[in-house]
């Protein structure tokens, strides 16, 4: 029977980088996936800035630097930037995921693909034993001192271990067209409530000519794929060109919101799994990862200290809390905000941030891990903005001021 150190189930970028962290301290960490390949299937449209890049250690996955973003109102009012230099890279997610997995297994992991974690077999005193299933149905036991649930949105380890999974899941929907005439140095950023309630549509150039083209929203039962047929139709009647001819399309889940409790006693979730995700973009790699890191220095403090209680784990979410709290509930609060605005008010933000003369405030402060910066830059910025939105936005913005962010004003709650 394999003892393990810890069993990492998912072999995505949130996985790949804790089973690095702990290999190359010498740690025994068995990978498992699902999937024959890593990385196959792609459910990303690979928009990440350089912390990315740092965290893989690699730029080798880049297709193309970006430089600028188009934010495109309901009404087909366009703010638009561009800066100097490169301000996030559209890469080639699956050579992510191969990478980083490959970066684990030289530094000692093991990696099993075609196999699945297929619940708990029991609680021993030093160790969790459970079952793995691969590809051929054939059924495999290992035992692990502390089991992390980096297998995405629909989390079996949080199911299996009795942890909270996400309350909120954005469908999306994503296409990719070899041909998409745009500028191949910007992404572009849709802006409806028709096509996109709830989060945007998005056309990310591949570097070869063609582009990604996606929405996720707040669906109320609605397939995304029903939004996405939409967001076609805005994109044509913009452009006058129908997309067409697509080579791959993908529908998936983005977690929003962050979860009240995702460690246990031997087990921890991270990455999608434990909603690690920016609640404004729905963007997951760099939380996720970084996630990853901060789970992996609490566990190799654990394992040495004897055991991964829940207790020794709890200092994961500290961690976390004390790196990228503050921005996450930031964020969902300005989320909040945007989920009740309006065509007409989206329309009247885009003119805001056009007339306000305000690309260089977005240059200068935009960073699409923490959006929360340039977004209490602009409130400061533009009166133009505050007015269109509640009062208690305005005065949390307003310098000096700090948490908690405070709660919706009952009328805009109402919209
Ligand atoms: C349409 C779309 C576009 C996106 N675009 C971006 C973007 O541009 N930039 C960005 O930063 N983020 C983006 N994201 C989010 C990003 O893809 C995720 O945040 C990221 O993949 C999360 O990484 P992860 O390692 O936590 O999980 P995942 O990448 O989901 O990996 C989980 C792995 O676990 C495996 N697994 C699941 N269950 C089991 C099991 N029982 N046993 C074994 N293996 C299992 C799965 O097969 C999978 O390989 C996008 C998401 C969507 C849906």
């Amino acid at each position: 029977m394999e003892r393990l150190d810890a069993l990492v189930v998912g072999a995505g970028p949130a996985g790949t980088t804790f089973a690095y962290r702990l290999a190359e301290a010498g740690r025994r960490v068995l990978v498992v996936e699902e999937h024959p390949r890593v990385g196959r299937p792609v459910q990303c449209a690979g928009l990440v800035s350089q912390r990315v890049l740092d965290l893989a250690g690699s730029s080798s996955m880049v297709v193309r630097p970006v430089r600028g973003a188009t934010v495109v109102g309901p009404g087909h009012g366009a703010f638009e930037f561009k800066a100097e230099e490169p301000r996030a890279f559209v890469i080639d997610r699956a050579a992510l995921d191969v990478h980083l997995a490959e970066r684990a297994a030289r530094a000692g992991a093991e990696l099993r693909t075609g196999t699945r974690f297929d619940g708990i077999v029991r609680r021993e005193p030093d160790a969790v034993r459970v079952r793995l299933t691969g590809a051929d149905g054939a059924t495999d036991e290992v035992a692990a001192s502390v089991v992390v649930g980096a297998d995405g949105v629909a989390s079996s380890v949080a199911r299996a271990f009795r942890l909270r999974r996400p309350v909120e899941i954005l469908p999306a929907f994503e296409v990719e067209y070899p041909q998409a005439p745009g500028d191949p140095d910007t992404v572009e950023v849709y802006l409806g409530r028709a096509f996109a309630p709830g989060l945007f549509g998005w056309w990310i150039p591949d570097g070869h000519g063609g582009a990604r083209v996606g929405v996720a929203a707040d669906a109320d039962g609605t397939p995304a794929r029903v939004y996405f047929e939409r967001l076609l139709d805005q994109l044509e009647r913009r452009t006058g060109h129908r997309l067409a001819n697509p080579t791959a399309i993908l529908a998936s889940g983005i977690p929003i919101g962050t979860l009240p409790r995702y460690v246990g006693e031997r087990v921890l979730l991270v990455g999608d799994a434990a909603a690690q995700v920016k609640p404004l973009s729905g963007g997951g790699i760099f939380t996720g990862m970084r996630a990853a890191e901060l789970a992996a220095t609490v566990v190799l403090r654990a394992l040495g200290g004897g055991e991964p209680s829940e207790r020794a784990l709890a200092d994961y979410p500290r961690a976390f809390e004390a790196e990228l709290g503050e921005e996450f509930r930031r964020a969902l609060y300005l989320r909040r905000v945007f989920c009740r605005l309006s065509d007409r008010e989206l329309d009247a933000l885009v003119d805001a941030l056009r007339e306000g003369n305000l690309k260089g405030t977005v240059v200068a402060f935009g960073d699409i891990d923490f959006p929360t910066h340039v977004a209490r830059q602009l409130l400061r910025a533009s009166p133009g903005l505050v007015r269109l939105l509640p009062k208690a936005l305005g005065a949390w913005m307003s310098p000096g001021t700090s948490y908690p962010a405070p709660e919706l004003e009952p009328s805009v709650l109402r919209k």
